[in-house]
C-alpha cells in the first residue's frame, strides 16, 4: 500500500463542489505532487516519472511520420516525441512540475544555469540592442554580457543593485531585456520586484529577468511581481543534492514556445537521467529551504554578535541593507550567509580567513550551494583568485569575505563546529 505524502489535500480540493473556490494548493504540496492532473496513472502506473533515456523517437511506417509531420506542420502538437534535441517526456514532466511551482505557464530546462542565461539572452536579443544587468551578479552573467554580447553587437550597462534611478536613467531606445539576479551573490542583495516590473511594464518592448536561484519558489516567486521571466541554475536548491547539474526558465506560455526553438538550434538539452534526478531532489525542496531558511538565521544572528566577525549579510538581519524588502516579497530569506571576518592586527586578511575556513569541519571546501551538504568558500581565493586585492575591491570581494551556503546538517552542530573554528582565529 503506497501512501502519497499530502495525498489528503488533494483528496480534500477535488471533493469540493463546483461552486467552491479551490484553494490553491502551497509550494510544498506541489513540489512533491506537481499539477494535480500529472497524477493520471502513466503507461507502468508506476509513481515515479518514467525515465525515457532515449536519444530518438521510432515512426511505426512512412505514413505514421507524414501524419506527425502534418500536425506540426499546421501547429498541432503531436502527443510523442521526434529526435532527443526536440524534446523528452521525463524533461517535460519536470518542466511542468517547476512551472506549477513558479506559478508561471510553462518551463524549459537546460543542461546548466549558464545554458539557460546565455540560451535567453541570445535568443532575446537582436543586433544592436542593449541590455541592463546589475551589479553583484553572478560572474559568468557578467561575463557573458560584457564579452559575447559585446561581440555581437550588444551592448549592455551595468547599474548598482538597488538604484532603480540609475536602472531607469540606463534605459534606451533599444533596450530590451533588464536582468537582476533576487538574491544576490554573495552580498543577498534583494531587488524590489514590485519596482523592477514596474520599471519594465512602463517600456513595452523590455523584458524583466529575474535569476532566482538563491530565492527557490519556496521563499520567493517573481513572477507574481509582474515580473517575465525567471531563472534558475537548478545545480543548487532545486536539484539540492550536488549532484547533477541543470538550468531552467519559467514564463508566459508564448515566450517560452519561443525559446523551446531556440534551444532546438542552439542545442543545449538537459539530459533525461538528470531531470530524472532533479524531479526526485525537488519533492524534498519545500523541506530542505526550510530548514536551511531556519539554520541560516539563526547563524547569522550568532555571527552578527560575535567579536571576531566584522560584518554579516543576510537579508533576515534587520542589518541588511535590503531587510524590509525582503520581509515584504519573500516566505524566508534563504541558506545563504556571507560575513567578513574581523582583520588580526598585523596579518593578511586573506590568510586570517583561510585559517578559519581551515578550522571548520561540517562544510566542504567547494563552489555551489543549495544542496543538503554546507559548502563554504573564500570568494576571494574561489572565483577571484587570479584578481589582485585592489582589483577585487574594485568589484566589492574583499578578502577576508567568507560565503557560507547552510546544508540540511543540525543546526546546533553548525553552531559547535562555528564556535569552534572561530575560537581558532
Ligand atoms: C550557479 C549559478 C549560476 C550558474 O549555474 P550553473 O548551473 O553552474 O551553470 C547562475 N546564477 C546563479 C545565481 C548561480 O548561483
Amino acid at each position: 500500500m503506497i501512501e502519497l505524502t499530502g495525498k489528503d489535500d488533494i483528496v480534500r480540493a477535488e471533493k469540493k463542489s463546483e461552486g467552491e473556490e479551490k484553494r490553491p494548493f502551497s509550494p510544498a504540496t506541489q513540489a512533491v505532487h506537481g499539477r494535480i492532473e500529472h497524477r493520471k496513472p502513466n503507461m507502468n502506473h508506476a509513481l515515479t516519472t518514467p525515465l525515457v533515456q532515449t536519444a530518438t523517437y521510432t515512426f511505426a511506417n512512412t505514413a505514421d511520420l507524414c501524419a506527425f509531420m502534418e500536425a506540426k506542420m499546421w501547429g498541432g502538437v503531436a502527443d510523442r516525441g521526434e529526435y532527443g534535441r526536440y524534446g523528452n517526456p521525463t524533461v517535460r514532466a519536470v518542466e511542468k512540475r517547476i512551472a506549477t511551482l513558479e506559478n508561471g505557464d510553462d518551463a524549459l530546462l537546460f543542461p546548466t544555469g549558464m545554458t539557460a542565461v546565455t540560451n535567453v539572452l541570445l535568443s532575446i536579443l537582436p543586433t544592436g540592442s542593449h541590455v541592463i544587468f546589475t551589479d553583484d551578479c553572478y560572474r559568468k552573467t557578467r561575463q557573458f554580457c560584457q564579452t559575447f554580447l559585446q561581440r555581437l553587437g550588444i551592448e549592455s550597462t551595468q547599474v548598482p543593485m538597488g538604484d532603480y534611478d540609475a536602472l531607469e536613467a540606463a534605459i534606451q531606445p533599444n533596450t530590451r531585456i533588464i536582468i537582476s539576479e533576487s538574491p544576490t551573490n554573495p552580498y543577498l542583495r534583494v531587488a524590489d520586484l514590485n519596482r523592477l516590473a514596474q520599471i519594465g511594464r512602463a517600456h513595452p518592448r523590455i523584458k524583466t529577468i529575474i535569476d532566482a536561484t538563491f530565492a527557490t519558489p519556496i521563499n520567493q516567486r517573481p513572477l507574481e511581481f509582474g515580473i517575465d521571466l525567471v531563472i534558475h541554475s537548478a545545480t543548487k536548491y532545486l536539484s539540492g543534492h550536488n549532484d547533477i547539474m541543470a538550468g531552467v526558465v519559467i514564463g508566459e506560455a508564448g515566450l517560452i514556445h519561443a525559446l523551446r526553438q531556440s534551444q532546438g538550434v542552439l542545442g543545449g538539452v538537459l539530459d533525461p537521467h538528470a531531470a530524472w534526478l532533479l524531479e526526485r531532489g525537488l519533492k524534498t525542496l519545500a523541506l530542505r529551504v526550510q530548514q536551511q531558511n531556519r539554520t541560516a538565521q539563526i547563524v547569522a544572528e550568532f555571527l552578527e554578535t560575535h567579536p571576531k566577525i566584522a560584518r554579516v549579510w543576510y537579508p533576515g538581519l534587520p542589518s541588511h541593507p535590503d531587510h524590509q524588502i525582503a520581509r515584504q516579497q519573500m516566505n524566508g530569506f534563504g541558506g545563504v550567509v556571507s560575513f567578513e571576518i574581523a582583520p588580526v592586527p598585523g596579518e593578511n586578511p586573506l590568510d586570517t580567513t583561510a585559517r578559519f575556513i581551515d578550522a571548520m569541519t561540517i562544510p566542504l571546501i567547494a563552489p555551489s550551494l543549495g544542496g543538503v551538504e554546507s559548502l563554504i568558500e573564500q570568494p576571494a581565493l574561489m572565483s577571484y583568485y587570479e584578481l589582485s586585492s585592489e582589483e577585487r575591491l574594485t568589484i566589492g570581494i574583499k578578502d577576508n569575505l567568507v560565503r557560507f551556503a547552510i546544508g540540511v546538517e543540525d543546526t546546533a552542530d553548525i553552531l559547535a563546529d562555528l564556535t569552534q573554528a572561530l575560537a581558532q582565529v
